[in-house]
């Protein structure tokens, strides 16, 4: 196991590796991909299914996509589990009975972040939390989210801004030099004037003309000397 260092703590292992260990493929920890953090792989045409989960993460969200995965993993073992009592139980005759009698052939599968995945995710996750395995600022946001009715899908944006690694966030327009160019997440180009009272002038590129822009405005790219911006976090686990 790769990544037992990445997880928050010394709990965290003792809870998790548990889950890892009895679920029956690999998981690793492998280099960031931009477009996920997370993804789990049923297994086929041989190969044991498979969770990798990016190792830049910081240690609550490596932990809480790893358990997210994990819950995907616990749905998929179900679900085969219950095709395959089906095709056991029933004379290819019977499931032609079935089928006639209007009732579906075969178990459906379940949808990729459904109800199933989310009680699965709420149990796997409720131990994590009852123990403070995670910081209190995330525990306070996942909570909630857990509450929520649909709940607990990566998507969360609350959920993903408090677990989202500071080396991603997106410069405000108040950090800009004035006289910098920038565009913001509307797509809209200015360059940046004063300050007035609680807005600053920006001129927009194109039209030339002045608007009031929130200080706090997210800015998606800028001409001036800052790290390069680099795109929001995407949700957790982006699915085919
Ligand atoms: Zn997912």
């Amino acid at each position: 196991m790769n990544w037992v260092s990445l997880l928050p703590n010394e709990r965290a292992a003792e809870l998790v590796v548990p889950l890892a260990t009895a679920f029956a493929g690999t998981v690793d920890a492998v280099a960031p991909r931009s477009s996920k953090w997370g993804d789990f792989r049923p297994a086929h045409d041989g190969k044991p299914a498979r969770i990798r989960v990016n190792r830049d993460l910081p240690p609550d969200a490596f932990l809480l996509t790893l358990l997210h995965e994990l819950a995907h993993a616990h749905v998929d073992a179900a679900w085969l589990a219950r095709r395959a009592a089906f095709s056991g139980g029933l004379s290819p005759l019977k499931q032609l009975t079935s089928v006639l009698r209007g009732r579906p052939a075969r178990p459906a599968k379940p949808a990729p972040h459904g109800s199933e995945w989310q009680a699965a995710y709420r149990a796997v996750v409720t131990p994590f939390l009852t123990e403070g395995v995670f910081q209190p600022g995330v525990a306070r946001v996942l909570e909630k989210s857990l509450r929520k009715p649909k709940a607990s899908c990566g998507a969360d944006p609350a959920l993903l801004q408090v677990l989202r690694p500071k080396t991603t966030e997106r410069p405000h327009v108040r950090d800009l030099p004035e006289g910098s160019a920038f565009r913001l997440v509307s797509g809209r180009s200015f360059v940046k004037g004063p300050r007035r009272r609680t807005r600053i002038a920006c001129t927009e590129v194109g039209s030339g003309r002045t608007f009031a822009v929130h200080p706090l405005a997210e800015v998606v790219w800028t001409d001036a000397p800052l790290p390069a911006p680099t795109p929001a976090a995407p949700e957790i686990h982006l699915h085919p």
